[in-house]
């Protein structure tokens, strides 16, 4: 069995099992070398690029694991992009678009023998902080953080870990990739309809994970999520969880396991135990290293981080703040391209932030710093209130004033009735509101 056959292998070990809903493992075996003989027969070949441009669905996975098996790399694209981005992120390559999957196959290709450190995909940060940056994953990058994940949280046979990010972010197609190496079911949503998740979440059949954000944990919470039977963990990543939105789920029975990781690291870097009370962001996977240099910068080696991101050393600079506590645990404060400089003290915007969402009037935050003669910068806050309710810009920088240190509560707070700039993964944009 080649390296990165994972769908073949688990075809072969658990063929009826669901690979997506309604699509066993022999089923996406077949799909996958249809999919593989049909870009062979345009010309594809080992090392080639190919982009998908497809929603999250069974043809997007036939498309992926088909382009694994030719030595191809992947190449998954927001269908939201308009098509000079489509050609800047995808180059010069071959591009699958949403159209039946092939009929008539003229040759399905044996898997191709593969090394680890083959591209077996080229993502695109989120884009939160600049234009969106490409990384390539190897299969080794790949295989790891699957077995990272399993080992800290479990991957057991019947797990049903449901995916409603899009598969062209790192959130989102790794759950595809965890699931084929386990030989388990990936429930496969095209955006976010919180009330059908949450209905799903409280089925008998229902998924036993389930990734979120903090935007879309609070929308299952509100959409009335309370218990669901088969939940082992909601992992919860890709920004700031503010600690009221945790302490909600708990209180609904949800059990939360807060995640740090990028598109760089293969995903998770650090994750907690489901349930773990405590508000941080866990302890690093097991193969992964994680340190904070002398400026606060959280810094990431091991198997899971791409070559293409770490520097010589094979160590990341990912860019985010951050401190270890005594047993390892890490504790996310922000990004360093967010942190204001106001009076020559700094202040993390996530910290104002979560110290704004604990108002019960605060739908959403926003802290970023704007120029100002006296300060450098001030701190300024923009907020969404909950409707119905009418909090005032006094009242809002009293609260923050009884919870932070006078130089983080913001000068001004201005309130908007419409939600938060955000990215297609559920990231506060920032660089938006300036
Ligand atoms: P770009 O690199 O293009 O600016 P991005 O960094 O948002 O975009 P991703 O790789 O999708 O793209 O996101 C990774 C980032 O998300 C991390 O570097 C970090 O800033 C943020 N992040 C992830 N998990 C957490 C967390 N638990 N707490 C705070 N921030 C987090
Ligand atoms: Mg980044």
């Amino acid at each position: 069995m080649q390296i990165g056959c994972w769908v073949r292998r688990s075809a072969r070990a658990r063929p009826h099992v669901e690979a997506l809903q309604g699509v066993p493992y022999a089923e996406l075996d077949r799909l996958a070398g249809a999919a593989a003989g049909a870009l062979a027969g345009r010309g594809v070949r080992p090392g080639d690029r190919v982009g998908l441009l497809l929603p999250p669905g069974p043809a997007f996975a036939a498309a992926f694991w088909g382009v694994l098996r030719l030595g191809a790399t992947a190449v998954p694209v927001s269908p939201k992009l308009a098509a000079p981005e489509v050609a800047h992120q995808t180059g010069s390559c071959v591009l699958v678009v949403d159209e039946p999957l092939p009929t008539r196959v003229l040759t399905a290709p044996d898997p191709l023998a593969r090394d680890e450190h083959d591209a077996a995909v080229l993502l695109h940060t989120s884009g939160t902080t600049s234009t969106p940056k490409p990384v390539v994953l190897t299969l080794r990058n790949l295989l790891w953080a699957a077995q990272g994940s399993a080992a800290a949280i479990g991957h057991p046979a019947d797990e049903r870990w449901l995916s409603a990010l899009p598969f062209n972010h790192v959130g989102g197609l790794s759950i595809l990739v965890r699931s084929a190496i386990a030989g388990t079911t990936a429930e496969v949503h095209d955006g976010f309809d919180a009330e059908r998740i949450a209905a799903r979440l409280a089925a008998a059949d229902g998924p036993t994970v389930i990734s979120v954000v903090a935007t879309t944990l609070s929308r299952l919470l509100d959409a009335g999520l309370r218990e669901p039977p088969r939940l082992r963990a909601a992992v919860a990543g890709g920004g700031p969880i503010p600690p009221v939105l945790v302490e909600r789920a708990r209180a609904a029975g949800v059990p939360v396991a807060q995640t740090y990781g990028m598109t760089e690291s293969t995903a998770m870097a650090t994750i907690q135990r489901p349930g773990d009370p405590q508000p941080d962001a866990g302890p690093p996977l097991f193969c992964t290293r994680v340190t904070v240099a002398d400026d606060g910068e959280i810094l990431l080696a091991g198997p899971t981080v791409s070559r293409s991101a770490a520097g010589e050393d094979g160590v990341l600079r990912t860019g985010d703040l951050g401190r270890l506590d005594g047993d390892g645990r890490l504790t996310v404060v922000g990004r360093t391209a967010d942190t204001i400089i106001s009076g020559g003290e700094n202040v993390a915007p996530a910290e104002v932030e979560a110290a704004l969402e604990r108002h019960p009037a605060v739908l959403e935050a926003a802290v970023l710093g704007r120029p100002d003669p006296e300060w450098g910068e001030a701190v300024v806050a923009v907020v969404v209130p909950r409707p119905g309710t009418d909090p005032s810009a006094a009242e809002l920088r009293e609260h923050c004033g009884s919870l932070l240190a006078g130089h983080k509560v913001p000068k001004t707070v201005e309130l908007r009735p419409t939600p938060l700039p955000r990215t297609a993964s559920g990231k506060l944009l920032r660089r938006a509101l300036d």
